[in-house]
């Protein structure tokens, strides 16, 4: 008999039985990070297949728990996964999904090239410019949204930084700009919640209610709003669901928790109102919720105006999308 609700998650056995096959489509792997797929509670464009297939390739030793291909354009897709570093520090479904979450950007990440020379640069460094960096480095390069106080304290002071001062605020640098892997600790902590709240949030109030629900300390003016829900809202439900309680979940909201910290008081809101947001409605199009970023009234995706040249398993999508010239 299984004893442990963790154990008894069919996602678990998926996990290991796709481990043990060594690929899988993004479609399986989709499957096993909600159970089912479409997920419920959002609108999955049927047209998107999810078919490009990735191999799953075990991994040993206390290096990393899990690794996937890096954004650039080639043919194999692989993920590769350290079983035993897994299952003592988290659950291999979970991973799993953080490291398909990966892939999904990197496939995505070609949509969204700004400019002739950032093309160029992305080309001769082999990869193309992902998403959900890009949300992050718009946030904390804008006046106002200042990344420490670090940075503040030293242009005001007039002192210069300490070397222990210095490598805290490169370090948070480097933590702040990572929004890929905000976005796919985000995918884990949804797909935790998923059999508790029996959906996935697809509006901006039932987002922060979720998180909420998920363990976050969220700020004073979206706590307010959340306790002044109206009666009939749908964000209402997941307030009421048990909370979260997974030692995975608990972590992974402990990590941006601490890029939260990490950020001066008054570009906190700013996090929550905007950066949460955007990296989750940017992971619910990869999805295949398309209408997602303007259902949380952020507008189209810009990601949506580009030709999808390299979404193999996408094909179809494009043949009745025409392609902007
Ligand atoms: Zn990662």
């Amino acid at each position: 008999m299984l004893a442990e609700v963790e154990v008894a998650d069919k996602r678990e056995i998926m996990a290991n039985q796709l481990l043990v096959k060594g690929c899988a489509s993004v479609k399986e792997l989709l499957t096993v990070s909600f159970g089912e797929w479409p997920p419920k509670g959002l609108e999955i464009n049927p047209e998107i297949k999810h078919s490009q297939t990735v191999k799953l390739i075990p991994m040993k030793g206390d290096a990393a728990m899990a690794l996937a291909t890096p954004p650039v354009l080639q043919q194999e897709l692989w993920i590769k996964l350290n079983k035993e570093l897994i299952q003592q520090y988290g659950m291999l479904y979970s991973t799993m999904g953080h490291e398909m979450t990966h892939i999904l950007q990197g496939e995505h990440s070609t949509r969204l090239q700004k400019s002739f020379s950032m093309k160029m640069a992305e080309f001769f460094k082999g990869g193309q410019g992902v998403v959900s960096e890009d949300i992050m480095t718009d946030f904390t390069s804008r006046k106002g949204n200042a990344l420490t106080l670090k940075s503040d304290f030293n242009k005001n002071s007039g002192r210069k930084l300490s070397h222990s001062d210095e490598l805290m605020f490169r370090m948070s640098k480097v933590i702040n700009s990572k929004g890929s892997e905000i976005q796919a600790r985000i995918h884990q902590i949804v797909i935790d919640g998923y059999p508790r709240w029996g959906k996935v949030p697809a509006t901006s109030d039932e987002f922060y209610a979720a998180m909420k629900n998920a363990g976050f300390q969220l700020p004073d003016h979206i706590e307010k709003k959340l306790a002044e829900l109206p009666e009939n809202s749908s964000a209402r439900h997941f307030l009421s669901c048990e909370e979260a309680s997974s030692k995975v979940c608990k972590n992974k909201v402990a990590d941006i928790q601490s890029i939260i910290d990490s950020l001066q008081e008054k570009s906190r809101p700013g996090f929550w109102n905007e950066v949460m947001p955007a990296l989750y409605t940017d992971l619910i199009e990869m999805y295949g919720d398309g209408p997602g970023r303007a259902r949380f009234g952020l507008g189209v995706n810009p990601k949506t105006q580009m030709p999808l040249k390299y979404f193999p398993g996408q094909a179809d999508v494009k043949k009745t999308s025409p392609a902007p010239s």
